[in-house]
């Protein structure tokens, strides 16, 4: 037995339908706002990653599937930021008129501890405004996953936003934050220790309690921000007031890529547990510019599909169940089973889910099978059926039928359904 890769997991066709909904329902949110999807590979040059993502980074050090193969090395995309920014840069979008705003559903693989939420195979939904400097854009992206999260019924949710600043203010900070937790880095959990001198503001987003206990009164980045980072978070909350978005500003969010700088956010769900963090995202002024493009700002956001479909199973959100089936068409002797190919043919060119008998089974089996398979009619064609030019129409909810003409079949059913 060779079982499945801890961290994966298989998605069923009995639940696929609720990812097929989500996926339908953020591609139309998406193309609501002018969004267009754009597909890059799964897996990418491990260059771009490490000038991307950010070489002192976790993802990096430790959660990258990296291989080797004709002496290049590769890695399975951790994230979708860097790959849409390298092909904005390979394709020449940004001669297109900006902003550019594109959106994916994806597979991404890191690395991870295993816990509820967290998989080493996860999906994401993830949107990118590409050229725009203004608060606007923020706002507009941060807008699109409010509203997509409540189109789909999820109330419960809290906006957290923060700012962590420019690489200038930025470094000023490092210095003061490292002078605070210097004298208890010995206190620090491992990962700490080693984000201390290449990350030090990820300590403050270390999930261990006694790390939380000795940060929690450290200074924040909020309160050294340089004028032009200042101004923007402020700009950036008057849109979000003048939107009637709520938010709370969380000073703690740090985010772990590197090429963050200004906005960064979280929408967080009270109704998951620990790994509640449905949505981040934020602004990244340099990732382009850092992987060879011309200077471009950039803003947008991640949200994990798993975490999406937990929340909905917590709230107990009722997604639509599709029908499996709508109509079995069964055969009874064989110049009949040949008819139904072509009665099959007519009604799945109208729409309908149609399933025949494949396994040559009895009337008997065959009905039986139409009723385990969902179907909500059966139609059942015999040799005298057939010399009449007609077929017995079943509604299996109610087991009540009668004989209509071949030709009829699905205006009848049509009839029937309204
Ligand atoms: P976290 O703090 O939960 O580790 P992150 O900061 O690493 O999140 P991002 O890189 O911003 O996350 O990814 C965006 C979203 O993707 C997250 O908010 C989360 O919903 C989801 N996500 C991230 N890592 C995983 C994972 N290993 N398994 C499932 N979902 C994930
Ligand atoms: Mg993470």
């Amino acid at each position: 037995m060779i079982s499945i890769p801890r961290g994966t997991k298989d998605i069923l066709p009995k639940d696929v339908y609720r990812w097929q909904y989500l996926e339908e329902e953020f591609r139309r949110c998406c193309e609501s706002y002018g969004f267009s999807e754009i597909r890059t590979p799964v897996f990418e040059h491990t260059e771009l990653f490490q000038r991307g993502v950010g070489d002192t980074t976790d993802i990096v050090q430790k959660e990258m599937y990296t291989f080797e193969i004709a002496g290049r090395s590769l890695t399975l995309r951790p994230e979708g930021t860097s790959p849409v920014a390298r092909s904005y840069i390979e394709n020449k979008l940004f001669a297109e008129p900006l902003p550019a705003k594109f959106y994916y559903a994806i597979p991404c693989f890191r690395y991870e501890k295993m816990q509820k939420g967290r998989q080493r195979q996860f999906h994401q939904f993830g949107i990118e405004t590409f050229g725009a400097q203004d608060m606007l854009a923020d706002a507009e992206v941060i807008a699109l996953a409010i509203d997509f999260l409540s189109r789909l019924g999820i109330g419960n949710l809290s906006l957290r936003i923060n700012s962590i600043g420019c690489p200038i203010c930025r470094e000023t900070y490092k210095k003061v934050l490292q002078d605070y937790l210097r004298p208890r880095l010995d206190e620090f959990c491992d990962t700490c220790k080693d984000r201390f001198d290449r990350n030090p503001m990820r300590m403050l987003d270390c999930k261990s309690k006694t790390c939380q206990s000795i940060t929690k009164h450290a200074p924040r980045m909020i309160g050294y921000l340089c004028p032009e980072c200042s101004e923007a978070f402020a700009s950036l909350q008057a849109n979000l007031d003048a939107m009637g978005i709520q938010y709370e500003i969380d000073t703690d969010i740090v985010r772990g890529l590197d090429y963050y700088t200004k906005t960064a956010f979280e929408i967080i769900s009270e109704d998951i547990g620990a790994q509640s963090t449905v949505c981040g995202g934020g602004r990244y002024d340099h990732l382009i510019e850092e992987i060879g493009g011309p200077p471009t700002p950039g803003v947008g956001f991640g949200m994990g599909i798993e975490r999406l479909l937990l929340v909905l199973e917590a709230v107990g959100a009722a997604l639509p169940v599709p029908r499996p089936c709508d109509v079995f068409i069964a055969a009874l002797g064989q110049p009949a089973m040949l008819e139904v190919q072509s009665v099959a043919s007519a009604l799945r060119k109208e729409g309908y889910r149609v399933l025949t008998d494949v396994m040559a089974r009895n009337l008997k089996a065959q009905l039986k099978y139409a009723d385990r398979s969902g179907a909500a009619y059966a139609v059942i064609i015999g040799d005298d059926e057939l010399a009449t030019q007609t077929a017995v129409l079943r509604d299996m909810r109610s087991s009540s039928q009668y004989e209509v003409n071949l030709d009829q079949i699905a205006a009848e059913i049509r009839r029937q359904e309204a």
